[in-house]
């Protein structure tokens, strides 16, 4: 008998600005501007009293998304994915030493190369499936950050093997936030909170007081805390964002890079807080596979940032 899978996505869930709607909203008599639009494979929402904020925040993140996505065709990402080696920006060969960087700080835990895993579960197209071992062990040949060759002075971009591919997709969020924020305040604004999708950065403060971010509990237990939050960003990893059940085992989709199995490190979900989106991005999906002990150890070794972590069975 064939078993039946379930798929679940929550867009956005992990947490969430407490203000859903759009348009023009009056606040103890302060007007701001709340508008969302669905970009990077999620819901973003722009708050701010400058009416200007939300264009300049969805324009920029539309940029690194046409560089970074591999949903999309012609980005340098998907370019690099097919030919195996490629001339990029800039932009995206500070993302990938980045990338690589972290890999190294992390232990092996933060690994973009996982790509060819993610697809192998299924987790690109959504046609979720438990592999046979014997395929993950092939796939992990492919695996592991060392394998990427980046030449400095070109910009160039290289894969030791062909069939290896990149997966952005737990850095370039926090990435394109922090860059919305560089725009936004080289256009004067200081006030305003994007979410996309529970990666969240709050610029400045709202009308003087911070900016207040209500985090979700896991498992649909409502609100867990608040944070209080200014020129600062959250990220939350979680096995409850992308995720399918198989024989009462549930399949969450970030992946240890050494087992090539859906990380299983005792954390249900863990939250991150951080100077800049890129920290905060990359941190919560190394430490949500480091676990507990070494994940806050990690942490430890960044400034100005804080850890709360929900384990499993823990709400
Ligand atoms: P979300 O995108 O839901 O906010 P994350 O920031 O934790 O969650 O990113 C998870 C995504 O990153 C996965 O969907 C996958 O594309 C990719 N990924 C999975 N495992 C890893 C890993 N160990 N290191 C880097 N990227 C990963
Ligand atoms: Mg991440």
């Amino acid at each position: 008998m064939k078993k039946k899978i379930y798929a679940y996505r929550q867009v956005g869930m992990a947490l969430c600005f407490v203000l859903i709607l759009c348009g023009c909203q009056s606040h103890q008599g302060h007007q701001f501007y709340v508008n969302s639009r669905i970009m990077m494979g999620t819901i973003v929402e722009v708050t701010s009293p400058d009416k200007r904020a939300a264009g300049i925040a969805f324009s920029e993140i539309k940029r690194i998304e046409d560089l970074l996505s591999k949903y999309k065709e012609d980005s340098e990402v998907s370019r690099l994915n097919k030919l195996g080696k490629s001339v990029v920006s800039p932009e995206t060969f500070y993302i990938l030493k980045k990338s690589k960087e972290f890999w190294q700080l992390s232990n092996g835990a933060f690994d973009v190369t996982v790509a060819p895993l993610v697809d192998l579960w299924g987790f690109t197209n959504r046609n979720f499936t438990v592999p046979a071992d014997e395929k993950i062990k092939n796939i992990l040949n492919l695996v592991g950050s060392d394998k990427i060759l980046l030449h400095n002075n070109e910009n160039v971009i290289k894969f030791k093997f062909p069939g290896m591919k990149i997966d952005l997709g737990a850095i370039a969020k926090g990435y394109a936030l922090d860059c919305a924020v560089k725009k936004l305040k080289e256009k004067g604004i200081n006030s305003c909170l994007i979410n996309a999708g529970g990666q969240v950065y709050c610029l400045g403060k709202k009308f003087g007081r911070p900016w207040r971010v209500a985090i979700r509990g896991p498992r649909g237990k409502g609100v867990v805390s608040f944070l209080e939050l200014a020129d600062q960003s959250v990220a939350t990893s979680g096995d409850y964002e992308q995720y399918f059940i198989k024989n009462n085992k549930r399949y969450a989709h970030i992946l240890d890079p050494k087992t090539g199995y859906p990380a299983d490190s005792g954390i249900m979900a863990v939250t991150v807080i951080a100077p800049d989106g890129l920290t905060s991005d990359t941190l919560a999906t190394a430490i949500f596979v480091l676990g507990k002990d070494k994940g806050e150890r990690l942490a430890k070794r960044f400034k100005g940032v804080e850890v709360k972590i929900y384990a499993q069975d823990s709400l």
